[in-house]
């Protein structure tokens, strides 16, 4: 069919055109009157419906009748796929590698119930890759009594998701305490368990991204009915949403829809539930609803048994000397704990010399100061971005609007503030203004700090996320 199709395609187009936007494509299945196409990425599929529509309408209608359907698939796509997925395929065996917070929702169409013979966007059904990453798992993340009421919840959901009270299943806890992995090791579990069922990862931050993107197509609609076909939702970091009102509004709806109809939802957060500022209070009764599990700063045994097991997967011995110190210098963040036993390993094995204790101590101490990183003027744009439910591309416009130019002046406070950048540097980088203008907004933020209640807030929540 599909060849008859292409013969059919080939006939009326360029043959250039043919080449680049038809060749690529396989033919997966053919069933009843509903042809599956593999195309390589989502780009690749919105230049068809926008281009081609038609004279695939009219090549698939002439081989199947007028109820042909045609049914999209799109195959992964990563972070790099988006821009050129030409040029630069990336065969999926490196995926794995690429941690699956990095990994864009790719939107697999699939439209069995469809009455119209297209696929419309917007109506059709969705299949969704899981995002999940497979090293996560439970067996990976170590019990201990600082995690094993989350844990033991955690295994709970994922023996029967949507079926516990624990829904939704908050965890929360300090960073680099395993809330990630641990809503990743349920999620798995849920895959390996019930293969059916379609879970979705995806962290707060890209899923705000998704919505504005979303807005700003007047896609929203489109938005909400793909996440209120997923079985499980994983949303990773919730607190990111304080103070997006737009997003948790979304949220708030797609919350409803999935708890109404037995669908689970997981949630971490970096704080409990009571703590969480700026998030509605209607959003904050639902997280109330199942259960908020706390990840606590693992003691010292928990901590050994995570560099010891960690040691044995990777194959590498080490004196017990060596992980005691480790063991006992970094206490409250996993994510350093393994680093620093990484650094260890790594030195060890490039300067080809013993791990002694000294060594562990100068690593240790390094790591101990690395992570305690200064705040660059992107990061503070993408953060006073992101507060304000815009792209760093519009805070540097041209634009005169209140609320953008507000934005752009916190932003110039900030790294006026935190940064040790001039005032021309830090014009320059945000918007390519003058020194002038950046003091002018220095002036502007105190002034305003001090008359404007709500824009003293604007600074506050902000300057907790720079010191
Ligand atoms: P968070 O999301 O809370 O910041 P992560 O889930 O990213 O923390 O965890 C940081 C690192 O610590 C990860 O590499 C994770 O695998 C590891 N880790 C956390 N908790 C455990 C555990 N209980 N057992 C083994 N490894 C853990
Ligand atoms: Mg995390």
């Amino acid at each position: 069919v599909w060849g008859n199709c292409l013969a059919f395609i080939q006939d009326n187009i360029q043959p250039q055109a043919f080449k680049t936007w038809f060749e690529p494509i396989k033919p997966i299945k053919l069933t009843d009157k509903a042809l599956s196409i593999q195309v390589p990425s989502k780009f690749f599929y919105e230049w068809l419906e926008e281009h081609y529509v038609k004279l695939l309408k009219v090549a698939l209608t002439k081989e199947l009748g007028s109820n042909a359907k045609l049914i999209y698939i799109i195959k992964m796509e990563n972070k790099y796929g988006n821009k050129e997925p030409f040029t630069e395929q990336i065969p999926s065996a490196n995926r794995t590698a690429v941690g699956p917070q990095e990994l864009d929702v790719p939107i697999t169409s699939k439209s069995p119930e469809l009455k119209n013979p297209f696929v419309i966007p917007g109506i059709r059904n969705i299949k969704i890759e899981s995002q999940l990453n497979p090293n996560y798992s439970f067996e990976n993340f170590l019990e201990g009594d600082s995690n094993r009421l989350a844990r033991s919840a955690g295994m709970a959901v994922a023996n029967k998701p949507g079926g516990t009270s624990f829904n939704p299943l908050l965890v929360f806890g300090g960073v680099g305490l395993g809330k990630t992995h641990l809503a990743h090791a349920i999620g798995v579990e849920i895959k390996d368990k019930y293969p059916e069922k379609t879970v979705l990862y995806i962290s707060a931050e890209k899923f705000t991204q998704q919505y504005i993107e979303s807005v700003k197509k007047n896609t929203r609609n489109d938005f909400i009915h793909f996440y209120q076909l997923i079985d499980v939702l994983i949303i990773d970091d919730v607190q990111f949403l304080s103070g997006k009102s737009g997003t948790q509004d979304v949220f708030f709806h797609i919350f409803n829809h999935l708890h109404q109809n037995g669908k689970q939802v997981i949630l971490t957060s970096d704080k409990a539930p009571v703590d969480m500022q700026d998030i509605e209070q209607r959003l904050l009764s639902r997280f109330k609803w199942g259960l908020s599990a706390e990840l606590q700063s693992p003691d010292f045994e928990t901590r050994i048994s995570i560099l010891k097991n960690k040691l044995y997967r990777d194959g590498v011995e080490m004196p017990d000397e060596i992980i005691d110190h480790v063991a006992k210098n970094i206490k409250t963040n996993i994510r350093e704990l393994e680093g620093a036993i990484i650094s260890l390993i790594a030195q060890s094995s490039f300067n080809k010399r013993e791990v002694t204790l000294e060594l562990a101590q100068q690593v240790v101490e390094k790591f101990v100061k690395n992570t305690k990183r200064e705040v660059s003027i992107d990061y503070i744009q993408k953060v006073v971005s992101d507060y304000f439910e815009m792209d760093v591309a519009t805070l540097q416009s041209k634009t005169r609007k209140r609320h953008i130019v507000q934005a752009r002046q916190l932003a110039m406070f900030f790294a006026k503030k935190f940064t040790k950048a001039s005032l021309a540097s830090i014009g320059s980088q945000i918007g390519k203004r003058d020194h002038a203008t950046v003091l002018h907004a220095c002036k502007t933020v105190d002034n305003l700090a001090e008359t404007d209640k709500q824009f003293r807030k604007y600074i506050e929540d902000l300057s907790k996320k720079f010191s």
